[in-house]
């Protein structure tokens, strides 16, 4: 086995295992995009609650207001009816319904000074809320725009390793390049060609027998006894 076979299997390896990193990380980015929606969903959906608890309180408000202007038409006019009345007891049962009026008026109006501090504090809390759910949802889409934009670099780098491969082929001998093929579909995405390390495969780093240590001192590769990796010896 010349070193040119070497130079070139581990320059087509060194494309290969490039692109499979790639393909990894592009199979990553879907679920880290969604991730990203789902947050700018969750950002968004904070800016609308709290400014519908403000508007479900001025609403409250509203209502409380309306009851009190409704007692106090219906005050004046019983106090307009009273004037006419003749029977002392139905003047009575007038004056007892103002009253009583007056009096739920009077609970009303301190039911609302408690919700005017509380639209307040509603108020001062959407408004932190928008700012800040507005500064995360920017950096959320510029994050996303990021991986949109590394997603096109990969596929770019992806196509233009495609496009190169052919010319790293050629010299390999069709029988290294069939093993060399197979190892590099194996399932657990380790490169096929490894470096012979202290006596040990440089991939499942079992120790290899003398013999296959005598034939790599060669300058040849071999597979390894029990990975079937191909190995190599450094020159040194
Ligand atoms: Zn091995």
């Amino acid at each position: 086995m010349s070193d040119a076979n070497l130079t070139a299997l581990l320059r087509l390896q060194d494309a290969d295992m490039r692109k499979k990193d790639m393909e990894a990380r592009l199979q990553l980015l879907p679920k880290e995009m969604d991730a990203l929606i789902a947050r700018r969903d969750k950002l968004n959906s904070e800016i609308v609650k709290a400014a519908d608890a403000v508007k479900q309180e001025e609403l409250a408000i509203k209502k409380r207001e309306n009851e009190i202007a409704q007692l106090t038409d219906k005050s004046q006019k019983l106090q307009q009816q009273s004037a006419l009345v003749k029977k002392n007891n139905e003047y009575q049962a007038m004056l007892a319904e103002i009253a009583d009026n007056k009096f739920r008026i009077g609970e009303i109006e301190e039911e609302l000074l408690e919700r005017f501090d509380k639209l307040e504090q509603l108020k001062s809390d959407a408004e932190k809320i928008r700012k800040q759910n507005a500064l995360a949802m920017r950096s959320t889409r510029s994050e996303f725009e990021e991986l949109l934009e590394f997603s096109k670099s990969v596929k770019a780098e992806i196509a233009q390793l495609d496009a190169g491969r052919p010319k790293l082929l050629a010299g390999i001998p069709d029988d290294l390049l069939s093993t060399y093929s197979r190892l590099l579909k194996g399932k657990d995405g380790s490169a096929p060609v490894a470096k012979l390390d202290n006596g040990c495969c440089g991939n499942c780093h079992m120790r290899v027998t003398t013999q296959t240590v005598n034939e790599l001192s060669k300058g040849k590769l071999e597979s390894c006894d029990n990975c079937q990796h191909l190995l190599y010896m450094d020159g040194e």
